[in-house]
């Protein structure tokens, strides 16, 4: 053939001898599409595309890297990675439901998953069954014949209730719904939900999984069969992960184990410091005694986790003024990063909660929720006392 000219050259050259590099992390396949050598090979794809690549809606490698990192670290066969956690959320809902069918929800859930639930999947002829956090095992074994799902978290947001998992997933699994597991505030290093029989645990891993707030991304992982619709969701709708975002998924989840003990062990210490002081009302945090869930929360948890919300005296005021005043922890919503985070719920989270809705989940105008980071334990201890006193 032709030496090829100038513009051949610029799309082609140079490129070849490093597509199989034998780096030590995956790389980034930025990549859409992929070569096949052959017609033969083409077809053969849709024969079984298993180990195959096509086009990266429906496989890339950098994202099936994340994916089965995620999937190791959940004890499960499959994950199936997504551009954020509602995604995630959206593609296990709608991967499992259809016009007719019932789903429990907890009533204590992010808010934005009880929306999705109420104003999209109720325009589609799903049903949606709130249920009372502490009745979940109980409405799993009562519920009607066209109830197909039940949807929780554990622990929640802001009080970090924690429910019995295992009871859960047992009622579900013997009345045949399909018990799901927002499990972003757990992470798995406290907690496998998949080893106490949960079908689909998924992750807004945005937080904790990738762990520097630069990126969205969510995960639902969970047994082949019952992953089988959450892919087929996926692929036809295309919430994808992006490659260069799963290689930081990747590098956030290498570190993930060392970065949640800190954070476990920072916000417990937190929590015990706080619950005395003269300016704190209530400390939320499922590792102290006082917490409502204590006892389960130590059986079930290897860790309290990293967010720990405290009740201000006196209201929103003081709480705003509290907040305020931080130096060190910053003001912003999320949670999971290295930087501790401060929030209050009731102009963020919370801010369209009714108040009978705030009272049944033991959220007060004064609650103030950290998101404990990796700074130093002194030096958050002494930017909260500092904060405190301008209560
Ligand atoms: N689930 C929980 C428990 C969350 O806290 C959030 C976000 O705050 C989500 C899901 C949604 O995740 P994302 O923001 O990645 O879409």
């Amino acid at each position: 053939m032709r030496s090829p000219k100038l513009g051949t050259l610029a799309v082609h050259a140079g490129e070849a001898e490093i597509y199989a590099v034998p780096a030590v992390n995956v790389p980034v396949y930025q990549t859409t599409t992929y070569r096949f050598d052959t017609a033969a090979d083409a077809a053969a794809y849709l024969d079984a595309p298993e180990g195959k690549w096509l086009y990266s809606r429906l496989e890339n490698p950098t994202v099936i890297a994340a994916e089965r990192k995620v999937a190791a670290l959940e004890a499960t066969e499959t994950a199936c990675a997504f551009a954020s956690g509602m995604a995630a959320i959206h593609a296990a809902l709608v991967g499992h439901l259809a016009a007719g069918d019932a789903l429990l929800v907890a009533d204590t859930i992010y808010g934005q998953t009880t929306r999705l639930a109420r104003s999209l999947l109720g325009r589609f002829g799903v049903e949606i069954v709130e249920v009372p956090l502490d009745r979940l095992a109980e409405a799993a074994a009562a519920a009607p014949p066209r109830a197909k799902a039940l949807l929780f978290e554990t622990p929640t947001n802001p009080t970090m209730r924690v429910v019995d998992v295992g009871a859960v997933a047992a009622a579900c699994r013997a009345r045949g719904l399909v018990s799901m597991l927002d499990a972003t505030f757990a992470t798995p290093v406290n907690l496998q939900p998949a080893r106490l029989g949960v079908d689909l645990v998924i992750h807004s891993a945005t937080k904790y999984l990738n762990g520097h707030c630069d990126h969205l991304a969510g995960v639902v992982a969970g047994n082949r069969n019952v992953m089988a619709p959450v892919f087929e969701v996926r692929r036809v709708a295309g919430a994808n992960l992006d490659p260069a975002v799963a290689y930081d998924l990747i590098r956030g989840m290498k570190t993930l184990e060392v970065r949640v003990e800190r954070q476990n062990a920072t916000a417990l210490r937190l929590a015990e410091a706080l619950e005395g002081h003269p300016r704190v009302a209530r400390v939320h945090y499922p590792f102290l005694a006082s917490h409502p869930d204590h006892a389960l929360a130590r059986r079930l948890l290897r860790g309290g986790g990293g967010v720990l919300s405290i009740s201000v005296k006196g209201g929103y005021e003081p709480c705003a003024r509290v907040h305020d005043a931080l130096q060190i922890v910053a003001r912003a919503s999320s949670l999971g990063g290295v930087e501790s985070l401060a929030s209050i719920p009731v102009i963020s989270s919370h801010r369209n909660a009714s108040p009978a809705e705030l009272a049944a989940q033991g959220i007060d105008r004064g609650l103030l929720r950290l998101s404990v980071g990796l700074e130093d334990a002194d030096d958050l201890l002494a930017d909260l006392g500092q904060a405190l006193e301008r209560a």
